[in-house]
């Protein structure tokens, strides 16, 4: 098993397209790496450079302390899975797994072993020889993670694996994955777009946008302490709210005017907010932390706003209502015995505690 290693890599295409700018990433032995980000911000280039399957321009990779540029990826010892499940369809199941074990010579009683214990790990013991084409999705995708773990590679890459599944055996597979990280327990690094598939089952997450690492994190790291706007509006379902304003100084402290309402700042992020009284700033607060006054012990008065309710979504468990302050629309996820009716003016209440400040011109986050 292994360690991957990245050091100031860049990918710059033909075209002059900057794919990834200046990548540096540590992936310890074991570990489950997801790389997420919207579609075209690197995530696949990154994968496939540590495969080998695309030139790295600028910087080095290393798998196990090695230095693997000029290595091909035949000789790198990682076993990637795609979207496509990438199956030769004139071949058995129990073929498509032992294919790459007999291009490798492997005694035929050892690739024999491998592949029934890979089966049995999968639950495809009953389909091994079975055509792809008589398969569904997930069970397709079994057969190609299969194809991967029977190699005993020092990692898996996977790019987008579940993306060709319903969402139903979507959920399914991403707990399967990570159950086989843990039974095999080989370092991972995972591609996705998507952020729940992410926060599940990463150790730790990687966010890409344009090109450029933004932050890498645990998952909960990344929901409470998200480095700048772009990882905390991409990061949570639904998004975090985000409020344009102004930092006002008052008789109580420092608050944030929105325009349409002032709330004063939590009192551990006074001092800090102290250097931006007078700017522009951007609020961010996570849809969890508003709520209906109604339901709030004693809701302080200055953490308190009027929004008109315009959509009430009831998901079960809980309900998701859509607001507006008049100059900005807001999500709150609050208790499934809200009782509100839509087009009144609702009295919410803000968790000024939970807040986010971001930088105007920076995007960064300040508290
Ligand atoms: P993601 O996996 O995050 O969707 P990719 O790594 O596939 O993103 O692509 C990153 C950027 O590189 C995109 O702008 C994409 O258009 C560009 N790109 C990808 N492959 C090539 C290629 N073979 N030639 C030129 N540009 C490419």
């Amino acid at each position: 098993m292994a360690k991957v290693v990245l050091e100031n890599v860049s990918k710059i295409y033909s075209g002059g397209v900057v794919a990834v700018r200046d990548a540096n990433l540590e992936i310890e032995d074991q570990e489950f790496v997801v790389l997420v980000g919207p579609s075209g911000c690197g995530k696949s280039t990154t994968l496939r450079m540590i495969a080998g399957l695309e030139e790295i321009s600028e910087g080095n990779v290393y798998i196990d302390g090695k230095r693997v540029n000029d290595v091909p990826p035949k000789n790198r010892d990682i076993a990637m899975v795609f979207q496509n499940y990438a199956l030769y369809p004139h071949m058995t199941v129990y073929n498509n797994m032992a294919f790459g074990l007999k291009l490798r010579r492997y005694p035929k009683a050892e690739i024999d072993k491998r592949v029934k214990e890979a089966a049995e790990i999968l639950g495809i013991t009953e389909l091994v020889n079975r055509k792809p084409k008589a398969l569904s999705g997930g069970q397709r995708q079994r057969v190609a993670v299969g194809r991967a773990i029977v190699r005993k590679p020092k990692a898996f890459l996977f790019d987008e694996p579940l993306s060709n599944l319903d969402a139903k055996m979507r959920v399914q597979m991403r707990t399967e994955i990570s159950k086989l990280h843990t039974r095999l327990s080989s370092t991972m690094i995972y591609v996705t777009h998507d952020q729940v598939e992410a926060m599940t089952m990463g150790d730790r997450i990687v966010v890409m946008k344009d090109g450029i690492i933004q932050q890498v994190a645990t998952p909960l790291d990344l929901y409470h302490h998200p480095v700048n706007k772009f990882v905390a509006g991409f990061i949570g379902s639904p998004p975090m709210n985000f409020f344009d304003g102004r930092i006002e100084q008052g008789s109580g402290g420092l608050y944030f005017n929105e325009g349409s309402f002032k709330v004063r700042l939590a009192e551990e992020h006074q001092a800090v907010m102290g250097s931006y009284v007078g700017r522009q700033v951007t609020f961010g607060i996570r849809p969890e932390d508003v709520a209906d006054a109604l339901f709030v012990t004693n809701p302080h008065p200055e953490e308190q706003i009027q929004a008109r309710l315009e959509v009430v979504e009831p998901m079960g468990a809980e309900v998701y209502l859509y607001l507006n302050t008049g100059r900005h629309g807001f999500i709150a996820r609050v208790e499934g015995r809200e009782t509100a009716q839509v087009n009144q003016m609702l009295a919410v209440v803000f968790d000024m505690k939970k807040s986010h400040f971001f930088d105007v011109e920076t995007s960064k986050a300040i508290v």
